[in-house]
Order: structure tokens, then C-alpha cells, then sequence
């Protein structure tokens, strides 16, 4: 590894000469202050962050052990409740993104030799399976098409059949825009003592996710999508079962970071020091949250259904098929397939470079084949709408695709009935 020194003398660009070791190379370290792009994230995440959380986090620094920031937790994790659609004690953001919480999911509840059931249909549902078989447990998949939801009778079937201690499935699954429906699969995991798990990192905020109603024990998400902040912190919840079950663990889990009973010590029981958690995404999660409370949850949901409604409509319109059937559709991640002979990557470059737009590409089996348009919290809006199928309809054409419609002109259509 080079080793870089620093040194004191700035030249006229603004840059320093760095002598490295062990070579006697020159680099120079910019100390121009940085500049970042202004895009418009339209991509599966992160999404935009609204400008009143951006404000918050210029508030002071408190330490993580002060009786303020204690506070703050507590009511941070009242308004997350809220937005989860759960009245469970334990819900907490844990530092990290949304993989840290799966992880955490997924390894206080599944160890060495538990049988694990997971419904595979994507991408992020086969990182759960990868996580499960990390921590040793047994695994018993039921892999899907991509692109649709599991059929409750056959989920219902593969569960009894497996007869698994822990259930896991994504609700919002963000590499092929599909919804999940959960409470087939929960009826049936209940039906055998199983916990179910459910991965929301791309339905909290945005649509509902209907913890306690669908009957979830662990759900958990992020907070850069649908709840406007940059990403760090991780939000989850436990049912009273996950709880209980949590709680007679006499083994130490072999993550210090992610052991969601010290975690529970340090959030909410004696505040017992286990990291040093960050105030200012917690300013910014308080912020969050706070904006989706004055919204409404429910006005929120109606929003990104309408926005969600307008953008397929302009897809459609200028000759996009859609990936996923319309009953099966998130309203926050949109998924058109590429039409044939068009390189997408140089469709997602132009929208980039010469609107400032950022929109994604497939992952896995559908890369090359669907892009995908995110349309999550802050994001999502009217503007947004028009203004990404104008460039769009630009960035087709230049790629030598004959729009059928004009897009805007279609989501125009269908404000106008909204
Ligand atoms: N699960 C789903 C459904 C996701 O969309 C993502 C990220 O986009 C993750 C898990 C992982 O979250 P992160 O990238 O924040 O670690």
C-alpha cells in the first residue's frame, strides 16, 4: 500500500504536491472545495432528499450517549412505527444501509442449521438467500419468474412442506418493480411457529407496507428512498413473537454490530454504550419522517399512485412495454422493458449527461433488458413526471427509436382525469 504525505505548498490551480511512498511518485490532492452534480435521482436509489432534511443535518453534532439524542431516537422511532403500520415496541433505524438491516434480520434469527423458506424472485431476495447461507442456515428455496409476485397457494404449499423456522420474502422488490403480497405467506409461516421477515426498503414511505396487518415479524428498510434522507440509517421492527424470540437468545450473536439485543439495550433499554450512532442522520430521519407526518401517510401513498400512474401512461405511450403486469406494480419503481435493438446504457448516459438525470439499468438476468425509473418521496412529482418523459422521448429518439405517442402529452392526459 502507498503510503501519502500531504505536504504545505499550494500552486496556483489550487492543487498540492503529495510525495508518495515507497515510490517517489508526484501526485497532487485537489483542495478546491468540492462541487457536487445536481442530478435528478430518478433511479431505484438512492432518491432524492428532501431540502428540509438537508437543513437538519446542519444542525450541531450531539454525542450519542446525550439525553437529547435520546429523545430524539424515541421520537424518531414513534413516527417510523407509524409509517411501518405497526404498534410494536421494538422499531429502531440501526446505523448502516439497508443491507446492514437484512443482515441484522436475517442473522438474529436464522443461525447455523435453522431452516430458512425464502421466496426467490430477484435480485435482492437472492442477497437474503446468500445472507442465510452465511450465517449456515438450511435452506429451502422457492425460486420464481422475475417480474412476478408468488401465487398464495403455492407459497402457502411450500411452507408447510418445508415446515421452516423463519420466512423470508422482499415486499417491494426493486430489481424487477414487483409487489409481494404477504399475508398468505405470514397465515402459513404462523401456521408452523415460523417468524417471517420481509424486506420494505423500497415500500416504507411510498406505499403501504401494513406491518401488523399483514402479519410481518421482522420488517426492515432504508433511508434513502422512500423517506428522503441520504443513506446510513437502516429502520426495522420486531412483532412481540420476533421480540420474545430475540429475547431467549443465551448466545452471544457473532456480530457485535448488527446483535439486535444490544442494540435494544443501548436504543431503549439503560442506553448502555454500543457504538457511536450518528445525530445527523438522525436529524435528517427526524426530518423525514416529520414531512411524511404533515403530508399524510395516506395522501402520500395516493401521491406516488397518481405520479406512479401518469409515468406508465407516458411509457406506454411512446410504445414502452411495461415488465410487470399492472395489479402486480410497485408505484415507486418502474420497470419498461428496452425496446429491441436499443443500447440502454447509452440511453442512461445521455439522460445523465445532457439532462442530469439518473435512471438505472437492470441487474442480474434482466441487465440490458428493463430500465429502471424510480419515483420515491421527494421524487416523485408532476415536474419530475413531465420532465423525465421529455428527456426520455429526446434520449429514444437520438438513439434511433420512433416514439409511438408523445409520453408527456399521455401523463398530461391522465392528470388531467385525476
Ligand atoms: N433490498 C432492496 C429491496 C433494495 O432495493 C436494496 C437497495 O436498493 C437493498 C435491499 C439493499 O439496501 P442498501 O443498498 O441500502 O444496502
Amino acid at each position: 500500500m502507498h503510503e501519502t504525505i500531504v505536504s504545505q505548498t499550494v500552486n496556483a490551480d489550487g492543487l498540492i504536491p503529495v510525495a508518495t511512498r515507497p515510490a517517489d511518485s508526484h501526485a497532487t490532492v485537489s483542495l478546491t472545495p468540492l462541487s457536487p452534480p445536481r442530478r435528478l435521482l430518478l433511479g431505484a436509489g438512492p432518491g432524492m432528499v428532501d431540502a428540509r432534511v438537508y437543513q437538519a443535518m446542519t444542525q450541531p453534532v450531539v454525542s450519542h450517549v446525550d439525553p437529547f439524542f435520546f429523545q430524539l431516537t424515541d421520537r424518531v422511532h414513534t413516527m417510523l412505527a407509524a409509517v411501518f403500520g405497526t404498534g410494536n415496541r421494538f422499531t429502531m433505524a440501526i446505523s448502516g444501509t439497508g443491507t446492514a438491516a437484512m443482515e441484522a434480520a436475517i442473522s438474529n434469527f436464522a443461525g447455523p442449521d435453522t431452516p430458512v423458506a425464502l421466496f426467490v424472485n430477484g435480485y435482492f431476495a437472492e442477497r437474503m438467500s446468500d445472507i442465510a447461507s452465511r450465517q449456515g442456515a438450511r435452506l429451502f428455496r422457492l425460486d420464481g419468474p422475475w417480474g412476478e409476485p408468488f401465487d398464495e397457494q403455492r407459497a402457502r404449499e411450500f411452507i408447510l412442506r418445508t415446515q421452516p423456522r423463519v420466512v423470508a420474502y422482499v415486499q417491494a422488490e426493486t430489481s424487477t418493480g414487483v409487489f409481494q403480497p404477504g399475508r398468505a405467506i405470514c397465515e402459513a409461516a404462523h401456521a408452523v411457529g415460523a417468524l417471517v421477515v420481509a424486506d420494505c426498503v423500497t415500500s416504507l414511505g411510498t406505499m403501504p407496507v401494513a406491518v401488523d396487518e399483514t402479519g410481518i415479524d421482522i420488517a426492515f428498510s432504508c433511508s434513502q428512498k422512500g423517506l428522503c434522507c441520504p443513506p446510513g440509517l437502516a429502520p426495522i421492527t420486531l412483532s412481540s413473537r420476533g421480540l420474545d424470540v430475540l429475547r431467549a437468545r443465551r448466545t452471544p450473536l457473532r456480530s457485535f454490530y448488527l446483535d439486535l439485543q444490544l442494540l435494544d439495550q443501548y436504543y431503549v433499554g439503560a442506553h448502555r454504550y454500543h457504538h457511536t450512532a450518528s445525530a445527523t442522520l438522525f436529524y435528517a430521519l427526524h426530518e423525514g419522517l416529520a414531512a411524511i407526518a404533515e403530508e399524510g401517510i395516506e395522501q402520500r401513498w395516493q401521491r406516488h399512485i397518481e405520479n406512479h400512474e401518469a409515468l406508465v401512461a407516458g411509457l406506454e405511450s411512446l410504445g414502452l412495454r411495461m415488465l410487470v403486469a399492472p395489479a402486480s406494480r410497485l408505484s415507486t419503481i418502474h420497470t419498461p422493458l428496452v425496446p429491441k435493438g436499443i443500447d440502454e446504457g447509452a440511453l442512461r448516459t445521455r439522460l445523465r449527461d445532457s439532462h442530469g438525470i439518473e435512471i438505472m439499468g437492470g441487474l442480474g438476468p434482466l441487465a440490458g433488458k428493463i430500465l429502471r425509473i424510480g419515483l420515491m418521496g421527494a421524487g416523485s412529482t408532476r415536474t419530475n413526471v413531465l420532465r423525465l418523459l421529455e428527456c426520455l422521448e429526446e434520449a429514444l429518439r437520438a438513439e434511433r427509436f420512433e416514439p409511438a405517442e408523445s409520453g408527456v402529452l399521455a401523463a398530461e392526459r391522465h392528470y388531467a382525469r385525476t
